[in-house]
C-alpha cells in the first residue's frame, strides 16, 4: 500500500472521551470511527489488524477439529423462551420486532439457535462429538459501553459450541480448547493468563477465562506464587488462618457508643479481628428475598458467591430505607437476639470456626461478645461466600498475588442446561434416548485486538506483535525529491511486497520527522528509512519495539525483515 493512497487519517489530538490507551491510540491512528456510544466502524488499518486475529482464530479452530458455520444475526424471540432466557437476559438484549409485530432479538450469543440448528440432524451418540463455531457479529445493550472496542454494544466475538454424549467427551474438548486458546493468544504475541472462572450454577471447574495482562484490565485475577493456581477474584478461594478455638463462654450485651465498624468495635473491645462477624443485609433482586449475609470482620462478601450460594441472578444491599422498614438497625445488625421472621442466614463457612465472637446488638450503640454459631443462631446456608485477600494464602500454601486482566475468552462446560431446555437429544448405544452435552467457548476477537494494544503501547503509539500488526514494515524515503532514495525505497517495497510481507509505502511528500510520528503513532513493527546513504546502498531498519536501529544493505533489506519477523 501506498500511504498516499491510503484512507489513514491520523489524529495529533487525543479525543476527549477516551480514557485508555487502546481507545485513544485507535481513535489516533485513524483505524477505528465512532459511529454512537459502543458502535464502531473499522477502517483499513484496524480492519487488517482484525482480520489478522481472526485468521489467527480461524487458524486454530480449524487444527483443533472445530468446524465453522455462520448463524443469524436475527434471532426470533420464541427460541429465547424456550431456553428461558428471553427474561433473564432482560434489558442487555436489542429486541426488536418485524412488521408483523413478531418480537426478535440482535443475538447476543448464539446457544439457543446452535442448538436448534443441531437438535432436528443429530439423533445418534455416531454423530457426536460435534464443535461448531463462528465469527460473527454480536449485540449487547450494555450498561455503560465504554474503552472503545473493549466493551461495545455491537463487538465480534468467535463463539463455539460442543455437543457430547458423555461427559468424558466434554471434558477432553474443554481440554482441547484450553489448548487452542493458549496457542491463539500465544500466537497474537501477547502475554496472558487463563484463571478459574465464575460457572454460575454449574459449579466445580467448569469455566476457565483467558486475561491479557494489563494495568488497564477491568478484571482483578488472583494467582499464586507457588503453584498453578489462578481464578479470577470472583470465584478465588483461600485458606483462612482462625483464632485458637476458645471454652464458650457466655454472652454478654455490652455498650459500645457510636462503634460499629468493624475497626473500631476492635478498638473498643479490645477483641482481635479474628473473632469478630459483621452482618451484611443483602436482597435477592429476582424474588425480593432478603439475606442477612454473616462474614468474619476482616472480610468482604464476594457477591458473585453470594449470588451462586443462594442462587440468585442479581443481589444487592439493602439501602437504609429498607433496613429500616425491616426493624433493622444500622451499624450494629446481628444474628443473635433478634426475631428474623422472613429473613435467611447466609453464614460464610469461616464463621462456624470463631469461638466467643461480637456480633451487633441489634440495638443502637450496643454488641454482643461471646456470640457462638451453633449454640446461639444458625443460618440456612452455609458457603464460602469471601473475597480473597492479596497476602492470603493459596490452599496448597503458597501467597496469593493479584493482577489485573481484560477478559478476552472464556471457556464453558454448561452441561444439559440448554439441550434439556430446548429438547435435544440423541439416541445412545442401547437406543436410549439422552440430552446432548453441550460445551461453549467465546473469544472477544476485537477485544483481543484492543487488549493487544494495551498490553503494547509507549507514549508515541502503538507497538503491535508482528503476527496482528496491520503493516509490518513501513518503507520511508527521507527525501521524497531525491531520485535515489525514492527508487531504492521503491525497489525493497516491491521486493518485500513479492515476499507477501504487508509492507506500506511512506511516499507522501512530507518531512521526514512528521512520517515517523506516523509510522509510530500506527505501530508498525519495523521502518526501512531509506536515507543518506542510499547512494552506498545502506539503509536503516529500526525497530519499534526496542528503539534499536540497524544499518543494512540493501540487498539483505528483505532476509533481515524476515528474521526480525521471528523475533517479536
Ligand atoms: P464481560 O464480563 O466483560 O461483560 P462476558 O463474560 O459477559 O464479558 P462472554 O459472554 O464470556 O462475555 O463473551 C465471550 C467474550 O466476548 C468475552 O470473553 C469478551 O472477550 C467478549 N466480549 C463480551 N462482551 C463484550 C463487549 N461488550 N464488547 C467487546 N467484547 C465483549
Ligand atoms: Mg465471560
Amino acid at each position: 500500500m501506498r500511504f498516499s493512497k491510503s484512507y489513514i487519517k491520523t489524529l495529533k489530538e487525543t479525543p476527549k472521551e477516551a480514557e485508555i490507551a487502546s481507545h485513544k491510540l485507535l481513535l489516533r491512528a485513524g483505524m477505528i470511527k465512532k459511529l454512537t456510544s459502543g458502535v464502531y466502524t473499522y477502517l483499513p488499518l484496524g480492519l487488517k489488524a482484525l482480520k489478522k486475529v481472526e485468521n489467527i482464530v480461524r487458524r486454530e479452530m480449524d487444527r483443533a477439529g472445530a468446524q465453522e458455520i455462520f448463524m443469524p444475526v436475527l434471532q426470533p424471540a420464541e427460541l429465547w423462551k424456550e431456553s428461558g432466557r428471553w427474561e433473564v437476559m432482560g434489558p442487555l438484549m436489542m429486541k426488536l420486532q418485524d412488521r408483523a409485530k413478531r418480537d426478535f432479538v440482535l443475538g447476543p450469543t448464539h446457544e439457543e439457535v446452535v442448538t436448534d440448528v443441531i437438535r432436528n440432524d443429530v439423533a445418534s451418540y455416531k454423530q457426536l462429538p460435534l464443535n461448531l463455531y463462528q465469527i460473527q457479529t454480536k449485540f449487547r445493550d450494555e450498561i455503560r459501553p465504554r474503552f472503545g472496542l473493549m466493551r461495545g454494544r455491537e463487538f465480534i466475538m468467535k463463539d463455539a459450541y460442543s455437543f457430547h454424549a458423555t461427559r468424558e467427551s466434554l471434558d477432553e474438548e474443554f481440554d482441547n480448547m484450553e489448548a487452542t486458546y493458549k496457542r491463539i493468544f500465544s500466537s497474537c504475541g501477547l502475554k496472558f493468563r487463563p484463571v478459574e472462572a465464575d460457572s454460575g450454577a454449574i459449579g466445580g471447574s467448569g469455566s476457565k477465562e483467558f486475561h491479557v495482562l494489563a494495568d488497564s484490565g477491568e478484571d482483578e485475577i488472583i494467582y499464586c506464587e507457588s503453584c498453578d493456581y489462578a481464578a479470577n477474584v470472583e470465584t478465588a478461594v483461600s485458606k483462612v488462618f482462625h483464632a485458637e478455638k476458645e471454652e464458650l463462654k457466655a454472652v454478654e450485651l455490652v455498650d459500645t457508643p457510636n462503634v460499629s465498624k468493624i475497626e473500631d468495635v476492635v478498638e473498643y473491645l479490645k477483641v482481635p479481628v479474628e473473632r469478630t462477624v459483621k452482618a451484611m443485609m443483602y436482597r435477592d433482586m429476582g424474588t425480593d428475598q432478603v439475606y442477612m449475609v454473616l462474614i468474619r470482620g476482616d472480610y468482604e462478601v464476594n457477591e458473585t458467591k453470594l449470588k451462586n450460594a443462594v442462587d440468585a441472578i442479581e443481589v444487592e444491599l439493602l439501602t437504609d430505607e429498607q433496613l429500616e422498614k425491616l426493624g433493622l438497625v444500622k451499624g450494629f445488625i446481628g444474628p443473635f437476639g433478634i426475631d428474623l421472621g422472613d429473613i435467611k442466614v447466609v453464614a460464610d463457612d469461616t464463621v462456624l470456626e470463631i469461638t466467643n465472637h461480637t456480633a451487633g446488638g441489634n440495638k443502637i450503640d450496643t454488641h454482643y461478645i461471646n456470640v457462638n454459631y451453633g449454640r446461639d443462631y444458625k443460618a440456612d446456608i452455609v458457603a464460602d461466600i469471601r473475597k480473597v485477600r492479596v497476602g492470603d494464602n493459596c490452599i496448597t500454601g503458597g501467597k496469593l498475588h493479584s493482577a489485573r486482566g481484560i477478559e478476552c475468552g472464556q471457556i464453558f462446560k454448561l452441561g444439559d442446561k440448554y439441550s434439556k431446555a430446548m429438547n435435544a437429544t440423541y439416541l445412545d448405544e442401547n437406543g436410549k434416548t439422552q440430552y446432548m452435552l453441550m460445551g461453549c467457548y467465546g473469544i472477544g476477537v476485537t477485544r483481543t485486538m484492543a487488549a493487544a494494544i494495551e498490553q503494547n503501547n509507549d507514549e508515541n503509539g502503538i507497538i503491535w506483535p508482528v503476527s496482528i500488526a496491520p503493516y509490518i514494515v513501513d518503507v520511508i524515503p527521507a527525501n521524497i525529491k531525491n531520485e535515489g532514495q525514492v527508487s531504492l525505497a521503491e525497489k525493497i517495497y516491491n521486493e518485500l511486497q513479492a515476499e507477501n510481507v504487508d509492507v506500506m509505502l511512506d511516499d507522501r511528500d512530507e518531512k521526514p520527522g512528521f512520517k515517523f510520528k506516523d509510522a509510530d503513532l500506527i505501530g508498525f513493527p519495523f521502518k526501512v528509512v531509506v536515507g543518506k546513504r542510499a547512494d552506498e546502498g545502506i539503509v536503516e531498519v529500526k525497530i519499534r519495539k526496542t528503539g534499536e536501529t540497524l544499518e543494512v544493505s540493501e540487498s539483505e533489506v528483505v532476509a533481515k525483515i524476515k528474521e526480525l519477523m521471528k523475533l517479536y
